[in-house]
């Protein structure tokens, strides 16, 4: 059986514009008029195929995006989100309700950390966390009360890699919901194809891929995606983080280059880390034989997209890792700037920027050195060059 491929699924859809052209028109409209107004009751109730009611809920802009990314992640259904956040609290507002437990992941993202262990007490909902990587600690973990697993496919700074199938088996067995956050791993990873129930997404970073714009995507069972809009009990249409149709005919037209642009983030980043290693240099890629996620991440990806672009080296001390960032940047490598996914590199010190919601033990014991520099490996043509700038600046 011929694996899956996100990409010649993507290319299987064909949208046109209303007058024919070869991209979607673009939404510039917060309502729609109906023809006959037993229609309008209709599709209030969420039953009439293909009319739209108004922006919040649902239009045709943000409609064609959500169909690419269900395509490429072979889910039946997916809604875009004004942000990788919103993506992920409504969906976890929408699985738990008051007093309820979650079991999630420590390493995720800061924003994500701080929603769970900061936010969600309010409404009495409370989360155990665990290490991504030992799954017996998943199980000790679950309760009977337990509404979902949440973890990401590539964790945040450390890339750790998530057992996506044996998760999911975990899940199944107290009848919770796994949730992935694919944000570092588009195309290279298709978790609902491996036993995820919902797959989240910032389409911020590599899916966008321009650092212009902020959003985030839902993917999932068309049941999920349908109570999450629900008029009257649904989080998304009650909170309201939908995405500009604006925004989401943009992407989807970056979208289609996703393929192409994370085959080479992901070369780079293999050349940055090989050489590194090399050297001698204490570096973290999942793409080495020596990373103790290397093996799982075999099993479980689409192999032609590579292991990501995402690298960690080991600085050791914080004031080391500033004055070597402050060099790559004068000298040109790419920017000292937070995010990922971008056409340039990017590097920052993660534990001082976007895991400094995770408090300073924590981060500790999670194995992150206050030296960590992170990089988001850019799509540069001439990677040796770029290797031999880097090494100046050690
Ligand atoms: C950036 C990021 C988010 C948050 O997304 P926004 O688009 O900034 O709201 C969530 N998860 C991961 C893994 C991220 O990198």
């Amino acid at each position: 059986m011929k694996k899956f491929d996100p990409a010649t699924e993507l290319n299987k859809l064909e949208q046109f514009g209303e007058f024919g052209g070869v991209n979607p028109s673009i939404t510039d409209s917060a309502t729609y008029t109906f023809l006959g107004a037993d229609t309008m009751v209709g599709t209030f109730h969420g039953e009439t195929e293909g009319c739209f009611l108004y922006s919040r809920h649902w239009n045709p802009s943000n409609k064609f995006l959500s169909d690419a990314l269900a395509a490429m992640e072979g889910t039946e259904s997916a809604w875009v989100t004004a942000s990788g956040m919103a993506a992920i609290t409504s969906t976890i507002l929408q699985l738990c309700n008051s007093g309820d437990h979650i079991v999630s992941s420590v390493t995720t993202y800061g924003g994500t950390y701080a929603f769970l262990k900061n936010y969600l007490p309010k409404f009495n909902i409370d989360v155990t966390f665990v290490i991504p990587t030992d799954l017996e600690s998943i199980r000790k973990a679950v309760k009977p009360n337990t509404k979902l697993i949440y973890t990401e496919t590539i964790s945040n700074p450390l890339l750790q890699i998530s057992d996506i199938p044996e998760m999911s088996k975990i899940a199944k067995s107290v009848g919770a919901k796994l949730v992935v956050d694919n944000t570092f791993s588009p195309m290279i990873v298709s978790p609902y194809k491996l036993g995820a129930d919902i797959v989240v997404y910032s389409m911020t970073k590599f899916i966008n891929g321009k650092n212009d714009l902020v959003a985030g995507a839902i993917c999932s069972k068309q049941d999920f995606i349908n109570s999450l809009i629900d008029v009257n009990k649904g989080t998304a249409m009650l909170l309201g983080p939908v995405l500009d149709p604006l925004r989401s005919s943009g992407i989807l037209k970056n979208l289609y280059t996703l393929h192409i642009r994370m085959k080479q983030h992901s070369k780079n980043a293999m050349y940055i880390a090989e050489r590194f290693k090399a050297d001698g240099i204490n570096v973290i890629y999942p793409g080495l034989s020596e990373h103790r996620g290397h093996n799982l991440l075999k099993t479980m990806m689409n192999e032609e997209f590579g292991f990501g672009g995402m690298i960690a080296i080991d600085m050791e001390t914080k004031e080391k890792a500033n004055h070597f960032m402050e060099k790559m940047q004068e000298k040109g490598v790419g920017y000292l700037a937070v995010s990922l996914g971008y056409f340039r590199t990017l590097f920052s010190n993660s534990g001082s920027s976007t895991s400094s919601e995770v408090p300073e033990d924590v981060q500790k014991d999670m194995g992150m050195s206050p030296g960590l520099v992170r990089f988001s490996m850019g799509l540069d043509n001439d990677i040796e060059r770029t290797y031999n700038i880097i090494k100046e600046c050690f």
